[in-house]
């Protein structure tokens, strides 16, 4: 904490957001939306922390109901509004429970089931999706006949499911477009108090250029997610005063799609995991663990890939067949509460109003969930209106994301001579109608039609546009917003070219377009590792190796 007198002059904006999650883009996106002015800092990129590293469902979550039916119900309620402002981003997920033989008749159980999902189709008009179906055994079988012999039946029920990171990015160019000043890979560093401990801005710290400086503002909102008791005590307030449960969840992925369901599991444990269709792949998730270690670097390992993959081919066995090909992991900022299993944590969000730590001004998020995220964002909001006299109405619920406010076929950006079926529909989930800024670019430079990264597959032109228009600053950064290097051959195809459109357009040299991408491949691998067969990840970390002895030991960018 640093003490500063009162300052006679005025602050220089209404608003300061820590965080660049789900929830701090989507409260700077809210606040600009009613005509504050607002300043955010992401310490690294957006969507770097759980917001990017979720499951990506857009649900109501069925196994709340039992504990917590109001998570529920705001879940169902806000994946309505999200479906609204970034359809494109949406995409249906069903599922399927199969149920197996146990300590009740196989009758008994179907019909537990069945009221149970009774009780969950009453949410999902809220969410636009279909009631649950009991299933016999041959209709179960006939949807999915990969699943192991022994069901005696199950039943379906209905999710949605997004990319985070693109929501993210979504609600951040939303803000920036009505006047929000995000600054990223810039950690804020102190909250500045005056000596009343009211809050007057914050100290911050860009990663990268390594530049200094400090805003003041009228409030300050720590929306940093797992980081919340750290941010909190940069303004000297004391751990429990911003406390969570930090909760780390990984996700393993396949190569390939093996199942157009999503399909229910039971862990070792008794926890309930999944096995997730996700465009080309399949998805395993997730493990839910309090986490003690280093928030910006989390990386699954081999124990938890394996609980997974145990689990999922327990009732799905071609899971073992397919080839993992990377995990991806992150901590939950759950609600702080002490002597209960991590998954029964309430996943409700709470606002902590500093003012009561003698800090006035300051305000931190805790908990929620991405499915709730623009409500959480918007109460937030409400509450800092109030306090400025801000009368504006509120508008995140109608106001379309970018590339949300009209729907395009992406086969329309199929020209002759130009992009493949396949890219055209990546490009268009990604962006929306915002696809076609991305195809002016290629209109008036063909050459930018060329792909970068044939796994996705991402074109030259996407990687300058989310350069130019998305805040991307690094190979990584472009993997965040395009999926860029996430596929079998883990960036090692792409990377080099990608650093290289990178660095060209920041005006770097081109070794440190090779840096670049070497920091990103080095990433990758530790994500890859405990996925990937003991030979595989031999063979990676060699051909690192010898890409990091041809470019040296130097480094261009600050690591702490
Ligand atoms: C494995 C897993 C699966 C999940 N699945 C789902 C799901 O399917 N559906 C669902 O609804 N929810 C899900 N969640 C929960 C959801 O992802 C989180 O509740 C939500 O993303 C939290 O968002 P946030 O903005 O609060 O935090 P985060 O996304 O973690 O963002 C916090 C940000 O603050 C930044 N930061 C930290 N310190 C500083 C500083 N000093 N200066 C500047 N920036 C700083 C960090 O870099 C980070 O980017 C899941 C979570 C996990 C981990």
């Amino acid at each position: 904490m640093a003490a500063v007198t009162p300052a006679s002059d005025r602050p220089d904006v209404d608003v300061i957001v820590i965080g660049g999650g789900v929830n701090g883009t989507g409260v700077a996106r809210d606040a600009a939306l009613r005509g504050l002015s607002v300043a955010l800092f992401e310490r690294n990129d957006i969507a770097f922390g759980a917001s990017g590293n979720s499951s990506g469902m857009i649900h109501g979550g069925p196994r709340y109901l039992t504990y917590d039916p109001d998570v529920t119900q705001t879940s169902c309620e806000d994946s309505g509004h999200i479906q609204h402002i970034a359809p494109h981003l949406l995409f249906r997920i069903p599922f399927l429970v199969p149920i197996h033989p146990g300590r009740y008749p196989a009758s008994v159980a179907l019909t537990g089931y069945d009221s149970f999902f009774d009780l969950y189709d009453k949410y999902q008009a809220l969410k636009r999706g279909k009631p649950h179906v009991r299933l016999s055994v041959d209709e179960l079988r006939q949807l999915e006949p990969g699943l192991v012999a022994d069901a005696v039946g199950g039943v379906t029920f209905d999710e949605w499911g997004i990319d985070g990171s693109r929501l993210c990015i979504g609600n951040v160019v939303d803000a920036m477009e009505h006047g929000a000043k995000v600054h990223v890979h810039t950690t804020v560093t102190d909250v500045l108090r005056r000596d009343d401990g009211s809050v007057r801005g914050v100290r911050w710290r860009d990663r990268m250029t390594r530049q200094t400086g400090s805003v003041t503002a009228r409030v300050v909102v720590n929306a940093t997610g797992a980081w919340a008791p750290i941010t909190s005590a940069l303004a000297g307030l004391p751990p429990n005063a911003a406390r969570i449960r930090p909760g780390k969840g990984i996700h393993v992925y396949l190569d390939r799609r093996l199942t157009n369901y999503a399909i229910v599991a039971t862990a070792i444990d008794g926890r309930q995991v999944f096995l997730l269709p996700w465009q080309n792949m399949s998805v395993l998730g997730t493990t839910d663990d309090d986490y003690y270690g280093d928030l910006d670097e989390v990386v699954a390992n081999g124990d938890e890939v394996r609980y997974l993959t145990q689990a999922v081919a327990r009732v799905f066995p071609a899971v073992r067949a397919a080839r993992a090909i990377g995990t991806w992991g992150g901590v939950r900022p759950t609600l702080y509460a002490w002597g209960k299993n991590e998954d029964k944590l309430s996943r409700e969000h709470e606002i902590v109003d500093h003012g009561q730590h003698g800090a006035d001004g300051l305000y931190s998020m805790i908990g929620g969930k991405l499915a709730s995220y623009r409500i959480f964002a918007e109460q937030m909001t409400d509450v800092l209106a109030r306090r400025l006299g801000n009368t504006s109405p509120r508008r995140s619920h109608s106001s379309p994301l970018p590339g949300g406010d009209e729907s395009i076929d992406p086969m329309s950006l199929v020209q002759p001579g130009g992009i493949e079926p396949m890219a055209a529909t990546r490009l268009e989930y990604r962006h929306g109608s915002r696809a076609l800024r991305v195809m002016e670019r290629i209109a008036k430079n063909p050459r930018e039609a060329r792909v970068v990264c044939e796994c996705e597959p991402v074109l030259e032109a996407e990687v300058r546009y989310v350069v130019e228009h998305e805040l991307a600053r690094s190979v990584d950064d472009v993997a965040r917003r395009t999926r860029l290097g996430l596929g079998a051959c883990g960036g090692m195809r792409c990377a080099a070219r990608c650093g290289a459109l990178v660095a060209q357009m920041k005006d770097r040299s081109p070794e440190s377009g090779r840096r670049d991408a070497l920091r990103f491949l080095a990433g990758a691998f530790q994500r890859r590792a405990p996925a990937v067969k003991s030979e595989q990840a031999r063979q990676e970390a060699l051909a690192l190796a010898h890409l990091g002895a041809e470019l040296g030991s130097g480094s261009d960018e600050e690591s702490s």
